[in-house]
């Protein structure tokens, strides 16, 4: 199977129209040559099925953390024209806009260390998290309808945190097109009692110190100063999104019949643009996207009282900004160049960060001449970084990178393989601490279950996909 990839230039990859007969664009993936030979065949059979898609542009892509998913492959982008393509939940993913918010605070390791202890068991108990977890706000089913509508706004207006955070969220932490009329009650009634909690799992909350800063003049443009402290949160739509998407793959895999798609995957369940199915879909998604903003936003707000809490200043005084905050699993109308042309198209990212690159209106001010900051979290017991978008990102990927180490080994095989207690001994040795909600998460998020980050960011690096700024060195971590 992999030698009909052909290699196109160091790292970068192409599975030919050929590989599939129903191929309408070719395969590109961007992988070094051990990752390429120790790749699952299954993912790259994804990446070829996706290209088989109605309507798709330039390149189905898989980036440096590629790994099998549910009908595509996490770590994969597929852009589709809003003329004759489609829109599809498997290309996003279950946990709508799970992504990833910086913070940055004038604190040095010095001010933090002696406090750690206390400001892990102060984030524990002021963050809700765990399986099933609930947030400490009551809503009403208005009040859930505007979360879905309004993002992140929402949460400002109510209190929860400063205008100026909105700045530095991607889509200002609202998208437009969100439309709660379009939600079941089913969704809204699990999204209700979620809403500012950080789940299980994969999802955390760490306390970093900014170790390696790799370009100067960029991290002083994002005002990242070696040696100061960053909080990073990563989170989604809980179970909110969750059912979003299971309501939607339900209604697309009718819908894919009744518009007489042939599809190599029945997981690849998707609509055309223009039909009912697919714009229902998008509005619900946005709206399940605009969950998650208004989800990291109370998290951040509960942040800050922590901190304000246990070093008596305020987070102004403590310089508690957003560096920015980035969507990895969601779908968005965006405008590309394809074969010289500006199109429309619907960027599906799961399992990848945009990297939008100098210029883009969608930008804030302040990165605009940079590239917007990426946000590539690694695992609790390595590091995380952060790079910033590039025109190459623009020119071969739809302006996307990749999201994060990716899993090597499965929950349960972690499990099996890895103790609670050996772990949590091999972090305490690196003086990492962590407060966890339950003993089997520390072993599923063994560091040892996680492919090799370093490599993902030195890849997407390499081939100018995004730009290494700053290394995060983790100091303690909470987990649900
Ligand atoms: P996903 O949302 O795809 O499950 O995860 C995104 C990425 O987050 C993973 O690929 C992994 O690299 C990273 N990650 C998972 N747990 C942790 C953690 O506790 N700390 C850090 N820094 N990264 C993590
Ligand atoms: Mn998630
Ligand atoms: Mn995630």
């Amino acid at each position: 199977v992999k030698d009909q990839i052909t290699e196109i230039r160091e790292n970068v990859w192409e599975i030919p129209s050929s590989y599939k007969k129903e191929m309408r664009v070719p395969g590109r993936l961007y992988l070094s040559k051990k990752s390429l030979d120790e790749l699952e065949v299954g993912a790259i059979n994804q990446v070829a099925n996706v290209a088989c898609l109605p309507g798709i542009q330039n390149y189905s892509i898989g980036l440096p953390d590629i790994h099998f998913g549910y009908g595509f492959s996490i770590g994969g982008v597929g852009a589709f024209s809003t003329r004759n393509g489609v829109i599809s939940p498997g290309g996003v993913g279950f946990d709508i806009n799970c992504g990833v918010r910086l913070v940055r605070t004038n604190l040095t390791e010095d001010e933090v260390k002696p406090k750690l202890k206390e400001i892990v068991n102060g984030l524990f108990e002021n963050i809700p998290s765990g399986v099933g977890s609930k947030g400490k706000i009551r809503l009403s089913i208005e009040d859930i309808d505007n979360v879905l509508d309004f993002g992140a706004e929402w949460a400002i207006e109510n209190g929860y945190g400063f205008e100026e955070d909105l700045k530095f969220l991607e889509e200002n932490g609202k998208m437009e097109d969100a439309d709660s009329s379009k939600v079941s009650d089913k969704a809204k009634k699990r999204g209700i009692p979620q809403l500012g909690s950080l789940g299980s799992g994969n999802h955390f909350l760490e306390v970093q110190k900014i170790e390696d800063i790799y370009n100067d003049d960029v991290a002083k443009k994002f005002k990242l100063e070696p040696g100061t402290i960053a909080l990073m949160i990563h989170t989604g739509s809980r179970g909110c999104g969750h059912q979003i998407c299971s309501d939607y793959l339900r209604l697309m895999d009718k819908a894919y019949k009744h518009h007489s798609l042939k599809l190599p995957d029945r997981q690849l369940a998707c609509a055309p643009w223009e039909s009912i199915e697919a714009q229902d879909y998008f509005k619900a998604m946005a709206a399940g996207a605009n969950y998650a903003w208004a989800n990291r936003q109370l998290i951040l707000h509960w942040i800050r009282e922590t901190f304000e809490n246990i070093f008596n200043r305020s987070a102004e005084d403590m310089d508690m900004s957003v560096v920015y905050d980035v969507a990895h699993n969601i779908a968005k109308k965006e405008i590309h160049k394809t074969k010289n042309t500006n199109m429309e198209v619907i960027v599906h990212r799961k399992g990848a960060t945009r990297a939008f690159g100098p210029g883009r209106k969608e930008i804030p001010n302040e990165y605009k001449d940079i590239g917007q900051p990426v946000i590539i979290p690694g695992t609790m017991g390595t590091s995380s970084y952060v790079l910033h978008g590039t025109q190459i990102a623009m020119d071969e990927t739809f302006g996307s990178t990749a999201h994060g180490a990716g899993r090597k080994l499965g929950r349960s095989a972690a499990k099996k393989k890895f103790s609670p207690e050996d772990v949590e001994k091999e972090l305490e040795k690196n003086g990492i601490l962590i407060k966890a909600s339950s003993k089997p998460v520390i072993a599923e998020e063994s560091p040892n279950a996680y492919k090799d980050v370093d490599e993902v960011v030195t890849t997407a690096d390499s081939t100018g996909i995004a730009k290494l700024v700053a290394k995060l060195k983790p100091l303690a971590v909470t987990k649900g």
